[in-house]
């Protein structure tokens, strides 16, 4: 029998919606694979090349674009981001669970490509929230947060095209409800269709 493949979750939300640490949970707690995204955006100073993204020049990054590498790319408040490809199919094909936490343009794309891929939608409890959390982290300067904001708005007239929506109000509780969600997805009777093939004898 093959193995059966893992299940593609996207994560998305806005800037301060607390993806970053529930997905880093889902990483550590659930034994996720996490695929690494190529940006052309200056590193923060914690972050570190192949660990958080591949830091990328404009030029290196339309290369892999162009030579079809990237499953999807979007810009971002005025950086490229994009999936590299490789990874995640191999990690799928072995039966892994792959998050990808990207922006909501590339979900769409991605949800094209693998229709089976599940969608979720993670929001702060509020907007005010929202403010509060990107002005308290202190990694943007303010031009920047009130761009992320106004992404974040622009983001959410999209959230009926994702199958789920999560609220962030405690991060334990969201990490939880991402799980619930996964699990139940892997199974669904069209992702276990070799083992009805078991039971009817045809394989
Ligand atoms: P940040 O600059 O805060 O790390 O990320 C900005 C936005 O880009 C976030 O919404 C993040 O989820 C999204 N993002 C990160 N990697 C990718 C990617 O590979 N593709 C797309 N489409 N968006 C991404």
């Amino acid at each position: 029998m093959r193995a059966k493949k893992g299940v593609l979750a996207i994560i998305s939300g806005p800037s301060g919606s607390g993806k970053g640490t529930v997905v880093g949970k889902l990483v550590k707690e659930k034994n996720y694979a996490l695929s690494i995204s190529a940006t052309t955006r200056k590193p923060r100073d914690y972050e570190v090349d192949g660990v958080h993204y591949f830091f990328r020049t404009k030029e290196e990054f339309l290369e892999m674009r162009d030579h079809g590498k990237l499953l999807e790319w979007a810009e971002f408040c005025g950086n490229f981001y994009g999936t590299p490809k490789e990874y995640v199919e191999e990690q799928l094909e072995i039966g892994k669970n792959v998050i990808l936490e990207i922006e909501v343009q590339g979900a769409l794309q991605v949800k094209k490509i693998y229709p089976s891929a599940v969608l979720i939608f993670l929001i702060p409890p509020t907007l005010e929230e929202l403010g509060n959390r990107l002005v308290n982290r202190g990694t943007e300067d303010k031009e920047t947060i009130n761009r992320r904001i106004c992404r974040a708005l622009e983001e959410m007239e999209l959230v009926d095209q994702y199958d789920y929506v999560v609220v962030n109000e405690r991060v334990e509780e969201a990490v939880e409800d991402v799980e619930t969600i996964l699990r139940a997805e892997s199974m669904k009777c069209v992702r276990n269709q070799d083992i009805q093939k078991i039971f009817k004898g045809e394989i």
